[in-house]
């Protein structure tokens, strides 16, 4: 199928694309890299009168450290900042989680920002932003809000966004420790996860038996990504807490996998990249 018509704007300055999306409000649609928007026009799902093209913003392409977050612009691409020389030391997680995120030459278009715009319950990067307790920056000619990951997030390709904001950045908290894990199941390497963990191990943890306290987050069984925070104080402990996460978050059945699948995964997967995050930590 082929999009129906559309108008195309490019903007010069992100203050012209917050006018354009203050005069076409609804019926305007943020284009980035375009790795799921074309799809989305080309089926149909979307039917925009225009499209407000935001890719070669300058302004909006900068990686930067502000305090303790890194801050990533809406122009930045994924392979970018996968190949940032920081990211390892900076943001260990998302540098285990990056990989994963499609295919070398979708990354090379698809943004950071975009991702997170398109809200897939299985993507990483969405994901790993919600795991570290991470921002998303809007702006429109009303002004300029934050809003944190966890509720930026509400649903199955829905987000707090109003039609005329502009996700101008995300911010990562920058992590302390690399006491990190990050692990999915997809039918194939670059395939949207089935299943996607993350762990990061608390800094501020050891106590006198030992026990220790690992954010979990988990993609692709709810229809946004769940985070907790779970008490490893015994053997068996990551085992009952996945357990009872399976029971919690459901899962849901759709062409690549059933319910059951998901829980079953959730049961199996998460106490091992918990363990490997442990392990980092030694
Ligand atoms: C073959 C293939 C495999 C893929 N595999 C994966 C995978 O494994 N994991 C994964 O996470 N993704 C995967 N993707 C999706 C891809 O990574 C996209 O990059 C990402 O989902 C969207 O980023 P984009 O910059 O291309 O956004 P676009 O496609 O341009 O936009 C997506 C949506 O977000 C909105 N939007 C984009 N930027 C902004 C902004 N700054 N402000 C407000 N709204 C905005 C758009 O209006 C649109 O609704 C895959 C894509 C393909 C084609």
């Amino acid at each position: 199928m082929k999009p129906r018509r559309f108008d195309y704007a490019r903007p010069d300055s992100v203050a012209e694309a917050l006018a354009l999306l203050a005069e076409h409000g609804d019926a305007a649609r943020v284009l980035a890299g375009g790795q799921s928007l074309m799809a989305m026009l080309n089926l149909r799902l979307l039917e925009p009168a225009i499209l407000v093209d935001i890719a070669r913003l300058e302004e909006l392409d900068t990686i930067r450290i502000a305090g303790d977050m890194v801050e990533v612009g809406a122009a930045v691409i994924q392979n970018r900042l996968k190949d940032w020389p920081e990211l390892t030391a900076r943001l260990p997680l998302l540098a285990r989680a990056l990989p994963f995120v499609g295919h070398f030459q979708t990354r090379n278009r698809g943004t950071v920002c975009g991702s997170v715009a398109h809200a897939d319950p299985s993507s990483e990067i969405p994901l790993t932003l919600a795991t570290l307790g991470g921002e998303v920056v809007l702006r429109s000619r009303r002004g300029l809000r934050t809003v944190a990951a966890a509720d930026f997030q509400r649903g199955m390709l829905t987000t707090a966004r109003e039609p005329d904001e502009l996700i101008t950045a995300v911010r990562f908290p920058v992590q302390t420790g690399n006491r990190v894990a990050f692990r999915e199941v997809a039918r194939r390497h670059g395939d949207f996860a089935i299943v996607a963990i993350a762990a990061s191990v608390e800094n501020a943890v050891a106590t006198a038996r030992g026990a220790a306290v690992v954010r979990v987050g988990i993609g692709g069984v709810a229809d946004r990504p769940a985070v907790r925070r779970i008490v490893i104080d015994g053997a068996g402990a990551a085992k009952s807490a996945f357990e009872a996460l399976a029971w919690e978050l459901e899962g849901y059945d759709d062409i690549h996998a059933s319910a059951r699948l998901r829980r079953d995964l959730l049961r199996r997967v998460g106490p091992a990249v918990v363990e490997e995050a442990l392990q980092c930590a030694a």
